[in-house]
């Protein structure tokens, strides 16, 4: 069953939702499982599955008991579960539970060698916290997924790469002191959400130099994303040798997205599902697990995920016009991060950070 690639999808993924009017709409995801599904991408080898929503005891792993109750009461008579941007109502802690599920799912199915990649259109909370819910983010599936690796199948070493516009703040507090290798490219500085990524926030303890934060200005393109993700997080992700590769694929640094104001294209996070699949290839047998995220444009981040799905699955039966049709026709207006200041942080990353990879592995 080696080679072949899923996509997770539950109907249950359209009750995470906040309101009609609210920016995150789950509607993306179904609208990229349409668009796969019109390009002609699923066959034998590369299908789609329907997930099971996480039980209790595996959700616990990394949420309070308490917690959870507070969201599955509160989805039941809404109220907010955090300052503002996270409100609850009916059917969100169902949703929360498929969203959860299905890359729980995914990173088991990838572990008992059942396929090699996966994505969940519906993962990526990466905000989540184990007591309490921001930025859109309910429960944490990429930590209760690393937990469900480390548990169940004894594997210690895995890989958080997360490319959202926004800081992996979740995922950094719960790993912060162990050895879990987490890496986070985003937009910094002026009060951006959620304001915690800078570059000396590198782990605690066992975590020490495990946790890598490339903090970003706004309007940073393509080439410079690209410069930071091959300059930063192939040769860490080389050092550390993981034996799973979870990568958040928040698209929400797309430069027509309405929140982040980043300047990235399809081109470029087309070549950040092609490095880190080619990498995982390269360093654990394929074992490349893709999560969603942040993504506040429907029809970028359709045509993004659905790029990607298309770079790792490398469907090479699907009309290369086709997906060539789905890229960014036009080219971003101007970008307003000078080569100078993205370089400049790219190196104090890369002297503080690489060391401390590399040298913790060595005297392992
Ligand atoms: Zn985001
Ligand atoms: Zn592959």
């Amino acid at each position: 069953m080696g080679g072949s690639t899923v996509f997770l999808y539950h109907d249950d993924f359209m009750k995470y939702q906040f309101g009609a009017k609210h920016p995150f709409q789950p509607v993306r995801e179904r609208m990229t499982l349409d668009t796969l599904r019109s390009l002609g991408v699923f066959d034998d080898d590369n299908r789609v599955i329907v997930p099971e929503p996480v039980d209790a005891e595996t959700l616990q792993t990394v949420h309070l008991a308490g917690y959870i109750e507070r969201v599955r009461t509160m989805s039941q008579r809404r109220g907010l579960l955090d300052y503002g941007d996270t409100p609850a109502g009916p059917g969100l802690y169902e949703g929360a539970l498929a969203a959860v599920g299905a890359t729980v799912d995914a990173a088991r199915g990838i572990a008992r060698g059942e396929f090699e990649h996966a994505f969940n259109p519906a993962g990526g909370l990466h905000h989540a916290h184990p007591a309490r819910a921001s930025g859109f983010c309910v429960f944490n599936d990429i930590a209760v997924a690393v937990r469900v690796l480390q548990r169940e199948f004894g594997i210690g070493r895995v890989a958080v790469i997360d490319i959202d516009a926004h800081h992996g703040d979740g995922t950094q507090e719960i790993f912060y002191d162990e050895d879990v290798l987490t890496i986070s490219l985003h937009r910094y500085g002026g009060g951006f959400f959620p304001g915690t990524g800078e570059a000396d926030e590198i782990g605690e303890m066992e975590g020490r130099g495990r946790n890598i934060n490339v903090p970003l200005p706004g309007g940073t393109d393509d080439n410079l994303f690209l410069h930071a993700y091959r300059s930063i997080a192939v040769p860490a992700l080389r050092a550390y040798r993981p034996e799973m590769i979870i990568q958040q694929f928040g698209v929400d640094g797309h430069y027509r997205d309405p929140l982040a104001d980043m300047g990235y294209t399809t081109r470029g996070y087309a070549e950040a599902a092609r490095l880190t699949h080619d990498l995982a290839h390269e360093l654990c047998d394929g074992k490349h697990l893709v999560v969603g995220g942040g993504g506040y444009g429907l029809d970028a981040t359709r045509r993004a995920w659905s790029i990607m799905y298309c770079t790792i699955s490398e469907a090479s039966h699907v009309d290369g016009g086709l997906i060539t049709g789905l890229h960014d026709r036009e080219a971003p207006l101007s970008d307003r991060a000078t080569a100078e200041e993205v370089m400049d942080i790219i190196e104090e990353v890369k002297q503080r950070s690489l060391p401390l990879v590399e040298s913790v592995i060595r005297y392992a």
